[in-house]
């Protein structure tokens, strides 16, 4: 099993390392013909509108929402991922895949709260809280009835899924914890 993690913008080298301590392989992916080479996708953080145009100017977008659509391609969106993965966006919206039905409010947190971390009580991942990192993180404002919300904080979803696509507001990459990036390869292992 192999999973591409989309090297435009972020934390690439983290989610690689992350996706191989739980137990896969992991590539990079930067064009269109490394999709044909992994079993799932992670779009890490980074700006959406940046990340957004480039995988527009790719190719990516159209591709990765058909394989979507024709196969159950999953794929985990964190943060700006998140926000590529909704059907919906509050304000400036970028080009997004647009498959996961939710409406993603960017930079929910204001510029105040920049950044902070907080202990998530999370669906499906036992043991301790997990310690997720939120950095000008987007809030789940809405969902439609396919989508389970698998993480709150302070009343607002914060992890989602969707038959085998998965979003996080927050960057599970930036600490030692592989639970969510396990949780995340269950499902590919399970499609
Ligand atoms: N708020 C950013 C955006 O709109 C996402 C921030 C992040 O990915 N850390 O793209």
């Amino acid at each position: 099993m192999r999973i591409g993690v989309l090297a435009i913008q972020g934390d690439v080298r983290e989610h690689l390392l992350h996706v191989k301590k739980a137990g896969a392989d992991a590539m990079e992916v930067r064009q269109l013909g490394d999709l044909d080479s992994v079993d799932g996708l992670i779009i890490p953080g980074g700006e959406s509108t940046t990340i957004g145009m480039l995988m527009q100017e790719e190719g990516l977008i159209d591709v990765i929402r058909r394989r979507i659509r024709d196969e159950e391609f999953p794929v985990y969106g964190t943060c700006a991922g998140l926000i590529l993965l909704a059907t919906e966006v509050v304000g400036k919206s970028p080009a997004r895949i647009s498959v996961m039905d939710m409406v993603a409010d960017r930079n929910a947190y204001g510029r105040q709260v920049a950044s902070f971390e907080a202990s998530l009580q999370i669906d499906g991942i036992t043991g301790k809280p997990f310690p997720a990192v939120f950095i000008r993180a987007p809030q789940v404002k809405s969902i439609g009835p396919l989508v389970k919300p698998l993480a709150y904080y302070r009343g607002q979803i914060v992890m989602a899924e969707q038959g085998s696509l998965l979003a996080s507001s927050f960057h599970p990459e930036m600490t030692d914890d592989i639970r969510v990036h396990q949780y995340f390869l269950d499902k590919v292992r399970r499609r």
